[in-house]
This record gives structure tokens, C-alpha cells and sequence, in this order.
């Protein structure tokens, strides 16, 4: 949910207007990749939005009518993408999440037939590399229940691949998409469980940054399944010494805190901000601050001003924003 899928990439400090705040786009070719394709078991390419299957033979699989095909040709470049040592270990099956440098998708491992997921991030832009950094460091100090476990890592010079703990159960952005809002009781749970998450990592002295529902994962797709932090690119790991100040400008513009925006240092609570939009998008099914003026929408986060009616308030409109 957010500004499309553009996120507000670190910056260092500077001491300038609040509308001058850069807007690091996604590089071009990826921003204007059709959105999620699935590459099925038994290779046929689907999408998530449940649009008829072509009939492929098998997605992965070079053939002449794959050149002839756009999305069959888009899936060998994917392929092609993945380094021979990753893809010795590990059979690539489904396209299952995007991102501004990153792909994710779904793996299984040719030993042991266990599910995983990657992540590939494309280091070759310097925004890239901060946020593949950010993440391994965070991710390699962890390890908690409701945070995504790193297996391992393999880094080529253009790309690095990240092998985690899968989430079958999709996004909690989708599920309140589906659901329109929680309940009372249901938004608690989810709220306690995330909370849990970033208890750990406060205490860790690591910030978040990026807590949004895209980012947070159920591990399975039944009702009871827990709920699992994941996206560190935009974390702030605290060093040996450090005060617990940040002064980076970073976060997806909806749920970034009113200290970020007039650019003073902060602290861990940005997080907390986070989890009040999120709390109020959980229990509403609106969100709290909303303009596609980013200029407007940032005023609105500076006054706090939004209204609750506490119920759902019509057809939902959100637009992911990893
Ligand atoms: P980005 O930094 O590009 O936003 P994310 O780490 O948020 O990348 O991944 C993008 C999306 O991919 C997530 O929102 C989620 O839908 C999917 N995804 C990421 N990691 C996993 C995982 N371990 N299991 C299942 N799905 C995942
Ligand atoms: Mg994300």
C-alpha cells in the first residue's frame, strides 16, 4: 500500500525542504515489468490475478516458439539470471514478489525437496547495493519466530541471492485486501504478533525502516498462521558506540513518521508511527494518510491529520508498495 512501487531510498542528510525530499524511482526496466507472473509446478505461466493459463509446455525450457513468445522469453531471461551454483542446488519454480531491486521467487531444493524462497538483488546500481547490504547484515544476526530466516547466500558481481525461509501465505496486504478489515480481536493478533518481531529487534538496536502489510508474511495460508517480518533493505543496524539516533531519509512515503519527514534525528519509534497505520489500516480498511501528491500526503503525516469512523468505509483502492 503506498505511492506505487516506489519507496523513499536512503539519502544521506541534507538541510532542505521537505518537498525536495529525493525519490529514488525503481531503474526503469523494472519499474515497468508487468506485475507478477507465476511460473507454475508443471510449467505453465499463470498470474497471480487468476488470468487464463497460456498453454506453455514448460516455462523453463529454451524452444522456438518461446522467442516467438514475450512472457516465455521474459521467463529464460530469468533463468538466465540465476548463477550456476544457485541453480545446481535449487529448482526455480514461481515469479511471487518484485520489488525495486529485487526479484523473489520460489524454490525448491533438488536434495531435499524443501520449499524455500529467493531473493535476487541486482547490486549493479549503487541503491542496490546499500540495500542488499542493509538486509545480509540484519538478516545474519537474527533469529526470531516472527522474522524471516536467512539460509544462505550466494553472491556473483552483479547479483547477490538470498536464500530464506518460505512464506506460503502470502502478504497480510492481500489478506486485508480480502477481508475489507479486521476484527477487533483479529487486528490484535496480528498487532501482537508484529510487535513481538520488533520487540527483537529494537532490542538488537535494529530499526525496521519499511514496515508496511506488503512486508509482513504469513507463513501459511491457514487462519491461524503466524506473522513473519521480512524486507530489511531499509533497516539501520546500531553499531557499537552509536547513539540510538538516525538521520537518513528513508521509507515508503505512507508510513514514514512526521521526525523523518522534517528530516531531525529519530530514533526506533518510526516503527511504532508504522504500526499506528498500520493498526488503523487493520481496523478501517482505509488508509490513514492518503494523497498522490506526495507534497500533500507529507503535509497530512506532518499535522496528523486524519479521521477514524472505525468502520470499513467502501471499496478498497490500495496499490502495493514494496
Ligand atoms: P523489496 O525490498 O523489493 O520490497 P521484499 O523482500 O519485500 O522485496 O519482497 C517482495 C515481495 O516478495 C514480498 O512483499 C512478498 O510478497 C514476497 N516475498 C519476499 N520474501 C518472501 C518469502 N521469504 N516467502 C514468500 N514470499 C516472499
Ligand atoms: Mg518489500
Amino acid at each position: 500500500m503506498g505511492c506505487g512501487t516506489s519507496k523513499v531510498l536512503p539519502e544521506p542528510p541534507k538541510n532542505i525542504q521537505l518537498d525536495l525530499v529525493k525519490i529514488v524511482e525503481p531503474h526503469l526496466a523494472l519499474k515497468n515489468d508487468q506485475y507478477k507472473h507465476f511460473i507454475t509446478d508443471n510449467g505453465l505461466i499463470d498470474s497471480k490475478v487468476h488470468s487464463p493459463a497460456p498453454p506453455y509446455s514448460n516455462g523453463f525450457s529454451q524452444s522456438n516458439a518461446e522467442s516467438a513468445d514475450p512472457r516465455k522469453h521474459k521467463v529464460a531471461k530469468y533463468r538466465a539470471k540465476f548463477d550456476p551454483r544457485v541453480t545446481a542446488k535449487y529448482d526455480i519454480k514461481a515469479l511471487i514478489g518484485r520489488g525495486s531491486f529485487s526479484r523473489v521467487v520460489r524454490v525448491e531444493n533438488k536434495a531435499s525437496k524443501q520449499p524455500y524462497a529467493i531473493k535476487m538483488i541486482e547490486t549493479k546500481y549503487r541503491e542496490g547495493r546499500e540495500v542488499c547490504e542493509s538486509e545480509l547484515s540484519v538478516l545474519r544476526r537474527v533469529r526470531h519466530t516472527n522474522i524471516i530466516k536467512l539460509i544462505e547466500v550466494f553472491e556473483t558481481q552483479e547479483r547477490v541471492y538470498m536464500v530464506m525461509e518460505l512464506a506460503t501465505g502470502g502478504e497480510l496486504f492481500d489478506r486485508i485486501i480480502a477481508k475489507g478489515s479486521f476484527t477487533e480481536r483479529d487486528a490484535t493478533h496480528v498487532l501482537q504478533m508484529v510487535l513481538e518481531g520488533v520487540k527483537y529487534l529494537h532490542t538488537l538496536g535494529i530499526t525496521h525502516r519499511d514496515l508496511k502489510p506488503e512486508n509482513l508474511l504469513y507463513y501459511h495460508p491457514g487462519t491461524d498462521s503466524k506473522i513473519m517480518i521480512t524486507d530489511f533493505g531499509l533497516a539501520s543496524a546500531r553499531k557499537k558506540g552509536d547513539d540510538c539516533l538516525m538521520k537518513t531519509t528513508c521509507g515508503t512515503p505512507e508510513y514514514i513518521a512526521p521526525e523523518i519527514l522534517v528530516r531531525k534525528p529519530y530514533t526506533n519509534s518510526v516503527d511504532m508511527w508504522a504500526l499506528g497505520v498500520i493498526s488503523y489500516i487493520l481496523l478501517s480498511g482505509t488508509m490513514p494518510f492518503e494523497d498522490d501528491n506526495r507534497t500533500r500526503l507529507y503535509r497530512q503525516i506532518l499535522k496528523g491529520k486524519y479521521s477514524y469512523s472505525g468502520e470499513f468505509a467502501g471499496p478498497l483502492q490500495f496499490s502495493k508498495a514494496y
